[in-house]
């Protein structure tokens, strides 16, 4: 079914949502960025930008520095403590591009053995879509399919047009806003920058262009910032602080792009050069895991050498070409 209402009915109906879940949505902070955050009922919800909130959902769903275990033995009273997920109702309030990272962690964490904690925590999580009724300067989600407005796979998706909400339910997943006027609606076709240099099947082939490779291992300046801010990059490290009296167990993430993640025993490295790394970061995102680049821009935006992701298959593209 879909509906129009007015920017103060969705406001209110946010503020409703917050007296039964935690509610996880865009919010504008002084300065005028936009990031995820968990809201409260006096927080203003930010469904009127361009592109995606600067930080990503993995903030929330599979966070940095996770505790697993502490233990102290240093009393009497010694004792080791885990931390399981907490059953929490929460709702997230995402970009079209920031579902289908969603929808990749899935597919990893609950693949094989299931990571139990991930279960719990997606068993009562209702993701909600926010069509883009404007596309940011780095999007190009369209390059992998995933359309600004989505067609079809969504429970609810909210897309501002022009003074109102259009609101797009699927399926009750949740109360509704008032005042709803019940309309027949076909999503305007909005598309982001579509990408597609030859090579994108043996970009991961460093060997075969070591041009592209050159020029990339000459800028990335090892900052981890588009690794830490893309949404689907999953690898973790788990790491020990203090001793064997007290101390404690911790999850971090942890990236492809950093020395050491191919470093075996004795020190031996099957992937030693920085190529190498480049190499499997490439055939990661744009060739295996059913291709887990979703387009979303955060590695451009935060690029201090202009090679995320967009940025590098245009100069894919342009050498293609050249
Ligand atoms: S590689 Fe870059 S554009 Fe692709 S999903 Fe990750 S952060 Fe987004
Ligand atoms: S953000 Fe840019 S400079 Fe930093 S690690 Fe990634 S590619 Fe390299």
């Amino acid at each position: 079914m879909n509906y129009k209402t007015d920017g103060d009915s969705i406001a209110k109906w946010i503020k409703s949502l917050c007296r039964s879940y935690e509610v996880i949505a865009p919010k504008k902070e002084p300065n005028g960025d936009i990031f995820y955050s968990i809201i409260k009922p006096s927080d203003a919800v930010c469904l009127d930008f361009a592109g995606t909130p600067i930080n990503t959902p993995k903030d929330f769903i599979y966070e940095n520095y996770k505790r697993l275990i502490k233990w102290d033995f240093s009393s009497n009273e010694s004792a080791v403590e885990t931390f399981e997920e907490e059953s929490k109702k929460r709702i997230i309030f995402l970009r079209n591009c920031d579902i289908k990272a969603i929808r990749l962690l899935d597919a990893w964490f609950e693949q094989d053995v299931a990571d139990e904690d991930y279960k719990k925590f997606r068993e009562n999580l209702t993701l909600v879509t926010i069509g883009c009724h404007l596309i940011g300067p780095h999007c190009f989600c369209s390059t992998f399919g995933v359309d600004p407005v989505e067609k079809e796979n969504y429970e609810l998706q909210l897309t501002k047009e022009e003074n109102s909400y259009i609101v797009q339910a699927k399926n009750l997943v949740l109360e509704l806003p008032n005042h709803l006027e019940e309309i027949s609606h076909e999503p305007k076709e909005l598309k982001t920058v579509i990408l597609d240099p030859k090579n994108i099947h043996t970009i991961y082939d460093f060997e075969k262009n070591t041009e592209l490779y050159n020029e990339i291992t000459k800028r990335c300046q090892l900052c981890d910032g588009c690794t830490f801010l893309c949404p689907t990059c999953t690898c973790y490290d788990i790491v020990d602080h203090g001793d064997e009296i007290k101390g404690e167990r911790l999850r971090l993430w942890d990236s492809c792009l950093f020395s050491s993640f191919t470093k075996m025993a004795k020190g031996y490295d099957p992937e030693p050069t920085f190529a190498h790394s480049w190499s499997r970061r490439l055939s990661c995102k744009l060739v295996m895991n059913d291709r887990s680049c979703i387009g979303c821009g955060r590695c451009d935006m935060t690029c201090p050498s202009n090679i995320g992701m967009k940025s590098i298959l245009m100069l894919a593209q342009h050498k293609d070409h050249a």
